[in-house]
């Protein structure tokens, strides 16, 4: 039975912490709440908006003692099941940011997103490993693995983490570093919000340099030519190439540019660091294959990284699932057309196949959770969580996963996994050692299995 949280109660927590104190009744508690997947609807029981990391320790103390609960926002953007009950902390407003150009390091508040660091190391000539759209968060990417646009080149975000500052369940806070606890150190990076709540991290930057990059939209009539130049293409590519296909159906909404709008398109993404000229050459094959309806990709400014793969930049209603791919080969490519090429209804607005390798294939030395290091692909699928691709959606998931699952590893990564379901489900985001290592540290760290929401691993049978 859930403990009854009692106004004392919620006082003795209001006059503990700094940051403001939400329950359902109060003013401000929806706004708290929202998630940027508008389809998922949190209902804690009470939620707590951080100020900082002695906020954080306080709250989760307080949630301790009385066996409540424990769930962690930022932006909402891994939203894709409801958080219910319990505390919800809110970190938007731990916002601090500190750049060192010297050491290219950046240290960053459990709030801030992608498109501050960007905004911010951009004018000193570095960037970081974020995603396809750097409104995400920094923290909660990271702690995922964190697979970035240049990937293939530098690797997932969390190989390159110095330090994470974490509260555990106890409500102690402490700093992990590889030096100080090389255990606990590798199973943050990839274990998502199993161990505790992140309220700072610090992590490399890397030099810009020249970027070339941007997208190309084919009719999706030429589909097949596309996937079948995709499969020989992506294969040939260096490391400071990263490419990703994706199947959209787009809606006949205005936000959608008018060529597009209404359209079945193939989206080609394509980010090089280096030349206009090596980047052209490396592109050529692509530009090749098929007629082409708009193409976008040039020396970009890296302030518009995010124009790569045009994710949504507002709020919307979503769901999604993801898994690896062990091989794109040509029965993959016909599976793929039969499933989602022309002429076929599908609810799903995007799915996306992003091309792995090169770094990312490489574990960092003292080790990491990180699940699909051998995926040749990521298959990742969306459709917008409104009537009436809505009730088709899971459906889709289960038909395309079951279709595919001969050219998938049968493992997922856990930012990409989507809406999850039972505990067989979600460990498939880890590997079973890593999975049996995070169950142990999770007997540990929080006995009381207060960190449950999310996608987490199941406590340790004793
Ligand atoms: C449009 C879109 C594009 C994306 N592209 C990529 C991509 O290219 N590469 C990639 O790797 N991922 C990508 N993602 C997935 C994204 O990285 C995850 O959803 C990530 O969890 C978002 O973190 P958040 O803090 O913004 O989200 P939130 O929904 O606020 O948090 C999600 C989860 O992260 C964990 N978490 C967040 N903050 C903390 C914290 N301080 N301490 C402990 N745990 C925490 C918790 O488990 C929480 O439930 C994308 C998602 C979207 C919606």
């Amino acid at each position: 039975m859930l403990p009854l949280i009692d106004a004392q109660e919620i006082s003795a927590l209001r006059y503990s912490v700094r940051g403001p104190v939400f329950t359902p009744a109060d003013p401000g508690f929806d706004a708290e709440v929202a998630a940027f997947n508008l389809s998922t609807r949190h209902t804690p029981d009470v939620v707590v908006g951080a100020l900082d990391a002695d906020d954080v320790a306080v709250a989760v103390a307080w949630a301790a003692q009385r066996s409540l609960s424990i769930s962690v926002q930022a932006t909402g953007h891994g939203a894709t099941n409801a958080i219910q009950g319990g505390l919800l902390i809110s970190t938007r407003r731990m916002q601090e940011l500190e750049i060192d150009p010297l050491e290219m390091t950046v240290r960053v508040g459990a709030g801030v997103q992608w498109k501050a660091v960007v905004d911010a190391a951009g004018p000193l000539g570095l960037m970081g490993l974020h995603g396809s759209t750097t409104d995400v968060g920094v923290v909660g990417y990271t702690l995922g693995g964190g697979l970035p646009v240049m990937g293939r080149k530098y690797g997932f975000a969390s190989d390159h983490v110095i330090a994470f500052e974490l509260v555990t369940a106890d409500g102690t806070q402490q700093r992990v570093t590889a030096g100080g606890d090389p255990r606990l150190f590798s199973l943050l990076r990839g274990g998502k919000g199993n161990l505790g709540i992140v309220t700072a991290m610090e992590f490399k930057l890397f030099l810009l340099g020249e970027f070339y990059a941007g997208g190309i939209y084919y009719p999706g009539g030429h589909a097949r030519d596309v996937l079948t130049a995709f499969k020989a293409w992506a294969q040939s590519l260096p490391a400071e190439v990263s490419a990703s296909l994706a199947f959209l159906r787009l809606p006949d909404l205005e936000m959608v540019p008018e060529p597009l709008r209404g359209q079945f398109v193939m989206h080609l993404r394509f980010a090089h660091q280096g030349t206009e000229f090596e980047g052209a050459e490396l592109l050529r094959p692509m530009r090749e294959c098929a007629p082409i309806a708009m193409d976008s990709v040039r020396p970009l400014p890296y302030s518009e990284v995010d124009s790569i793969h045009q994710d949504p930049d507002q709020p919307v209603p979503v769901r999604e699932g993801g898994f690896m791919m062990e091989r794109l080969d040509d029965d993959a490519v016909e599976a793929l057309l039969e499933l989602l090429g022309p002429g076929v209804e599908s609810p799903l607005l995007l799915a996306e196949l992003r091309l792995m390798g090169g770094e990312l294939s490489t574990r960092p030395a003292g080790g990491d959770c990180i699940g699909p290091r051998d995926a040749a692909f990521s298959f990742f699928g969306a459709g917008l969580a409104v009537p009436p691709f809505a009730e088709a959606l899971p459906g889709e998931f289960a038909r395309i996963r079951e279709a595919l699952a001969p050219f998938s590893t049968g493992g997922s990564f856990v930012n990409l996994h989507g809406h999850f379901g039972d505990a067989a489900d979600r460990a498939r985001a880890w590997t079973p050692e890593a999975y049996d290592r995070l169950v142990e540290a999770k007997a540990s760290l929080d006995p009381q299995n207060l960190f449950r929401h999310g996608h987490v691993v199941e406590p340790a049978v004793v």
